[in-house]
Parts: C-alpha cells; structure tokens; sequence
C-alpha cells in the first residue's frame, strides 16, 4: 500500500535528540530558540514564537488581539476543524466566506461582503501547501483597520508574489506528525510586529516575563528543545523536501490532466506551491463517486484521504450556536463534496507515481 503520508526521520535527527537527552536540560531552552531563529528567517519574520501545537498557535495568536465577545473573525469553512476550534476559545463569533474552487482559499469578494463594524479578523487558511490570494484580502484589511491571521498550518515555505506565509500579519503554523515539518506535536506563530511578539512569548510561559512575575493571565503553551530538535534537520533539508514534492505533483499532473471526472490542482504563477497535499477534484464525470473513491484506490495499493468530507456548519456540534453565524457558502460545499488528496510525499518512487496515476484513471473510468 503507498501511504497518504509518510514520517521519516534521519541520523542527524537522532544525534540532535541524543543531544538533548544528555544535555539534561530538554523543556523550551536553547534548541527552541534556534528554531524560533530559523523558522523567523525561512518566513522573513521579524519573531517566531514557538508553541506545543498548531491549535495552540491560533489560540495564542487571537488571545493577543483582545477579542470581545461579539467581535467576528471571518474564516473559510472548508478548513480543519481547529481554525474555528481556536476562535471559539477566545470568545469571538466565526463568520464563513465563501472560497475559490480553485487555490481553495477565500474569496475577497465574499469576505466583503460580510464586514461590518464587529469585524476583527480575517483568517484565511492556506490550504494543501498553497497561499490564498492575498492581495485583496489585505486591501480588505488595510481599508476596515483589520487584523490578518493565516492559518499556514499546511503551508510552511510557501510564497504568495514573493512574501512568505506568515508574513502578512500573523501567522500560525503546525508541526504536526503529518505537516511537511513535523515534530509529533509542534506550532509557530510568525509576526513583525515586537509587541504582540512580546506578549505571544509571556503568554506561552504562564503570563512571565521573569519567573514568578506575573504580568498577565497566561498558559503552557511551550514547546520543547527535544522536539525541537527534530525540526532542525528537518529545515535543512526543506528546499529539498518541496523539490520532491514538486517535481511529485508536477509527475501526477502530466499523468491525470485528461481523465474525465478528475480535475487536477490548479498552479498559480505568481505563487509557491509546497505540496502538503496533492488533491483533486472528483465531478461528475467520474464513474466513482468521490466517496466510493478511496476504497477503490485502496484496493490497488493506493492510499488516499478526504481533506475534508464536510463543512464545518454540516457538523450538529458547531450549527445552533449563537457564536457561529450560518452564513452560505455554495462554492465551499462544492468542493467538499469532490475533494479527494492523493500521495504527493517524498518516498514516492517513479513506479509508485505510476501506480497512482493507472489507478486513478482506472477507477475514475469505472474498471
Ligand atoms: C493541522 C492543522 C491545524 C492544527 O494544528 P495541530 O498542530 O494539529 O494542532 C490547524 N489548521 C489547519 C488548517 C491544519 O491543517
């Protein structure tokens, strides 16, 4: 079976964690604050502020904004569930615009139309390792005094017209078991601005800026040096991770572009694509529909997932609440219903790619 996803660590990884072992110091220390230093650079950052998921990041990085109950962040609704997760934590109402169905991302026109004076936020969430269109939606921001907060979670290292994600307000980022960058459990937050970074870092540890000084109501947030030690090599390496994954994608485009029933993902040129996932979309023309499928890749040896099978409003825990509006987004549940990701991962050999690529066509045919 070729997985969805793959997690493989190297020597360098072990001797970095074998070195923070015998340090006998292996909470946050001098290991965080060096991949707090590189992540801050690869993302033309002022700060990167470490956390212990990417959960915690968004929820670190709205707490800092003082939101009040009532105050709206608008977000897409075709997101994992801890995008709304966090903003309902802080208190605030999540809002759903709709989405392009082709980066997947928010579309400025919809989120226009939902500003009024209790907007706070704009979160858009680059998806599958591709940035949003930015551009309008910081013009959006810009005119109505909003903060932007990217949800880059499956996006480290990717670019929007040269400018990193992250780097148009805040930005969080996950370094979960199946990111690109992974340490089992992990997160960053990104920001020019000194003061949020100030407080982003006396949150984390409690609400001290010294021990025992309390300045703030705060959390653990923290993360620590023996994961961060796995992420070092990790970032070494990234320049060749996203080559793969591109010249991967690049492989399955050439090998499903005219299959009836699939449409490959769209590229843009001004952006930078990282690949965290490969997904398509499965219409109508497919003798399979989308939810039939991933068993029947399965059957060739072909691993797959569904990211995600549904919008957050499907779900009975999250309609009916006063603080998350039922706003309309046909787009969005479009492309939840055909959405379907593929392997796109580094340990894919050309005959795995093959073999991807003859199931798909095969069972997009119905043989
Ligand atoms: C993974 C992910 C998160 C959450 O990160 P964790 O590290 O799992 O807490 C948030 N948003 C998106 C879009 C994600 O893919």
């Amino acid at each position: 079976m070729i997985p969805i996803t793959t997690v493989r660590f190297g020597a360098e990884e072990e001797r970095r964690v074998v070195e923070v072992i015998r340090s006998g110091s292996i909470a946050q220390g001098p290991v965080v604050a060096e991949l707090e230093d590189r992540f801050a650079r690869m993302h033309d950052a002022r700060h990167a502020i470490a956390v212990n998921n990417g959960t915690t990041a968004l929820i670190a990085a709205l707490q800092v904004l003082d939101l009040r109950p009532g105050d709206e962040v608008i977000t897409s609704p075709f997101t994992f569930v801890a995008t709304i997760n966090a903003i309902l934590q802080t208190g605030a109402t999540v809002r759903f615009a709709d989405i392009h169905d082709t980066d997947f991302g928010l579309d400025a026109t919809s989120v226009a139309g939902l500003i009024s004076d209790r907007t706070r936020v704009i979160m858009p969430v680059h998806l599958y390792g591709q940035m949003v269109d930015m551009a309008p939606l910081a013009e959006l921001a810009t005119a109505n005094d909003l903060v932007i907060v990217e949800d880059s979670a499956q996006s480290h290292g990717a670019r929007y017209r040269g400018r990193a994600a992250g780097s148009f307000g805040l930005g969080t980022f996950s370094f979960y078991a199946t990111k690109n960058i992974t340490t089992a459990e992990g997160g960053m937050i990104t920001t020019d601005d000194d003061a949020l970074a100030d407080r982003l870092r006396v949150l984390r540890n409690q609400g001290m800026r010294a021990r025992y000084e309390y300045v703030t109501v705060g959390n653990n947030f923290r993360l620590t040096d023996l994961h961060a030690a796995l992420a070092i090599p990790q970032l070494d390496r990234y320049d060749e991770t996203v080559r793969l994954r591109r010249a991967n994608a690049a492989a399955l485009t050439a090998g499903l572009a005219d299959v009836p029933g699939i449409r490959t993902p769209a590229t843009f040129a001004d952006r930078d694509h990282v690949w965290h996932q490969y997904t398509v979309r499965v219409t109508d023309e497919s003798a399979t529909t989308r939810d039939d499928f991933p068993a029947a890749l399965a059957e060739r040896g072909v691993g797959s997932g569904i990211y995600y099978p549904k919008l957050i409003l499907d779900y009975d825990a999250y309609r009916g609440r006063p603080d998350v509006a039922e706003d309309s987004t046909p787009t969005a549940a479009t492309v939840a219903a055909q959405a379907l990701s593929l392997p796109v991962h580094t340990e894919l050999s050309p005959e795995d790619l093959d073999t991807i690529i003859d199931a798909v066509r095969d069972v997009a045919a119905g043989r």
